[in-house]
């Protein structure tokens, strides 16, 4: 079973990606879901972060106010780190998990997606067999981020920087697509890259 790393930048086209590759029948872990799922209430992680970076945190109904912890994180770059230290190895052990069970199932599938934004900052590139980098012009990523969230621009520019940067990440992949089109190229090299895969998991 191949593993395929997904990586991209805020905008970039990830998730639109995943997507696709779903539509092929290809399983997909996505490293955002599994943090979702790890700060949900009643979650040791959520306990932690109330600890570590208060109460305030917690909307009325005890879910974590995401829109204040992201607010949060971008005033102080400490508690990002502190954020981070208690739910990227949780993230990491649930998508190996998740990796197992496809891995053991009784039908393995031939490759898989891990998407992690992060993948190439965050050292979870020990868990890939190839980086897929979907690129895109950091001015596409704020247009298609702005659009989608309502999200300001200072802000999506920040978190750009935040991020590896565009060379960085194409440096670190094996493959990439190219997200600067239309939607039906974008599905195109999906489906070029999925028979790649299936031929790189079962040379024939
Ligand atoms: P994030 O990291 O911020 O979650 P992402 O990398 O998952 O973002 P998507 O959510 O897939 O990115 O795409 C961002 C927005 O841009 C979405 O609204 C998506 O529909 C749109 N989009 C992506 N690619 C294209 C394209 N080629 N043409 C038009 N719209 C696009």
């Amino acid at each position: 079973m191949l593993i395929i790393g997904l990586t991209g930048g805020i905008g970039s086209g990830k998730t639109t990606v995943s997507r696709y590759f779903e539509e092929f029948g290809v399983p997909v872990i996505d490293a955002d879901q599994l943090t979702r799922e790890l700060v949900a209430p009643g979650q040791p992680a959520l306990q932690e972060i109330v600890e570590q970076l208060g109460a305030d945190l917690l909307t009325k109904n005890g879910e974590l106010d995401r829109p204040q912890l992201r607010k949060r994180v971008f005033v102080h770059p400490k508690q990002r780190q502190v954020l981070e230290a208690i739910l990227h190895p949780r993230a990491h052990e649930a998508a190996l998990r998740q990796l197992k069970t496809l891995r053991e199932s009784m039908h393995p599938p031939t490759y898989v997606i891990l998407s992690v934004p992060l993948l190439i900052e965050s050292g979870w590139t020990d868990l890939v067999d190839r980086v897929l980098v979907v690129d895109t012009s950091p001015a596409q990523q704020q247009q298609r981020a702005s659009q989608r969230d309502s999200l300001n621009n200072a802000h999506i520019n920040a978190v750009i920087h935040s991020q590896a940067d565009r060379n960085t990440r194409l440096a670190a992949a094996d493959d990439i697509i190219h997200n600067n089109t239309d939607l039906s190229a974008l599905q195109a090299q999906v489906a070029t890259l999925h028979q790649q895969y299936q031929q790189l998991a079962h040379p024939r």
